[in-house]
């Protein structure tokens, strides 16, 4: 039986993971969880599945919880988070909270040498050679929920990782897959909230109408593969059913397929390296789909992409900063307060503003993102 702590209960991963463990009751169990603020939500999970601890996002949360459960072990704040990270009862942790709040919890479970199935691409994003030196050091490989990252690493099974010559993350397009850059102007909130494909939490689906989403992944998969940026690729391809695909010296490509469904590879990074079944999931059906699409991505109809992977090569904290003025301005965008083509316009300006910290220790990317975050906010007045 593998115990579990899930950061992000109440988010869309943590719901579709709480799917996993449900179905598979001999196999997962869930000891420990952490939400920000959705009692709602929490409510209902607590009762099903009786964890022995609850982390929350702050002292109010906790006194409401508390109300509903006296006899519970309820903790306020980001050090909990850690806490059941590292506790001797958990085995697993599943990171799926959103932004880099996730981070040090990250650190921590490696420290202790916990399985981290990291679906809280932010914590790579912001810090990635920090966790990969931790990971490297106390010999913990991450497990990778991200669905591209998951088909990469699906990919790569048995095959001798040196030979590898190319990482090909595909996108769908998002949201406005098929607007012009000028239709773009007038987008709201809830035009952007529309995924064709995937059901996800309201940050990541404006991360991927903006395309940011792409550009995060290719930094994610630059750490976790040790792969250098010009040799990832991002193709267009909107059907969504090649995951992602590695490219080997010899030219052979291997690709990983399936209908779009995150507790596929959710399932996978819990269980890793076995299988299991999963009810609800649709086969693949490639005669019905027919044919699937591919296309270039264009860098200046996704300025995002272009910024990424520019932060990406120059290194150092400038993916702190990309990481957190996103994360800033997507807020923004969702409080109403910006029009969307003003999330890449504050991303760039805290970009152009910052000179990168090369090799950062942990205060320093605490404070660069902190600095970022009321940087961005300063632009407005
Ligand atoms: P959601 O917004 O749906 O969920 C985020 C979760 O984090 C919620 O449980 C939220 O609690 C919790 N949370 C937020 N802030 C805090 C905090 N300060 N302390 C504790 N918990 C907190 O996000 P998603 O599930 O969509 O995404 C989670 C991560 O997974 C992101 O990094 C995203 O990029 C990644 N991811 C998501 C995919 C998807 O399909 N959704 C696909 C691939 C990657 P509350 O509900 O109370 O706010
Ligand atoms: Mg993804």
């Amino acid at each position: 039986m593998k115990s579990i702590s899930l950061l992000g209960a109440t988010g869309s991963i943590g719901i579709q993971t709480l799917d996993v463990i449900r179905e598979h009751p001999d196999t997962f169990s869930l000891f420990a969880m952490g939400f920000g603020e959705n009692i709602g939500k929490a409510i209902p999970i607590i009762k099903e599945f009786s964890p022995k601890i609850v982390v929350v996002g702050n002292d109010n949360t906790k006194r409401e919880l508390q109300d509903y459960f006296p006899r519970l072990e309820v903790i306020a704040g980001k050090e909990g988070l850690v806490t059941i990270s590292t506790a001797d009862e958990t085995d697993l942790v599943v990171n799926a909270v959103m932004g880099s709040v996730g981070l040090q919890a990250t650190l921590q479970a490696i420290e202790h040498r916990k399985q981290v199935a990291l679906a809280n691409k932010e914590t790579l994003v912001t810090a990635g050679h920090l966790v990969m030196e931790k990971a490297k050091q106390h010999g913990v490989r991450l497990l990778p929920v991200d669905s591209e990252h998951s088909a990469i690493f699906q990919c790569l099974n048995g095959e001798n990782e040196k030979q590898l010559n190319r990482l090909i993350l595909t996108a769908s397009g998002g949201s406005f897959r098929d607007k012009t850059r000028e239709d773009l102007i007038g987008v709201t909130r809830e035009d952007a909230l529309k995924h064709p494909n995937w059901n996800m939490g309201a940050k990541i689906t404006i991360d991927s109408a903006t395309m940011m989403n792409k550009g995060l992944e290719v930094i994610e998969a630059h750490w976790l593969f040790g792969v250098p940026y010009d040799r990832i690729d991002v193709i267009m391809h909107k059907e969504s059913v090649i995951h992602s695909m590695v490219e080997f010296d010899d030219n052979s490509v291997i690709a990983q397929l399936g209908t779009p469904d995150m507790r596929v590879p959710i399932q996978y990074a819990l269980n890793y390296p076995d299988r299991l079944e999963l009810s609800g999931t649709k086969r693949l059906d490639l005669i019905e789909i027919g044919k699937l699409h591919f296309s270039e991505m264009d860098q200046e109809r996704f300025p995002c992409l272009r910024m990424a992977y520019e932060a990406g090569k120059e290194g150092g904290t400038m993916t702190t900063v990309l990481n957190a003025a996103n994360e800033a301005a997507v807020q923004l965008f969702l409080q109403g307060q910006i029009s969307f083509l003003q999330i890449e316009e504050l991303i760039k300006k805290a970009l152009d503003a910052h000179q990168s910290i090369k090799q950062p220790d942990l205060q320093t990317i605490l404070e660069v993102d902190r600095q970022t975050r009321s940087q961005v906010l300063s632009y407005l007045d």
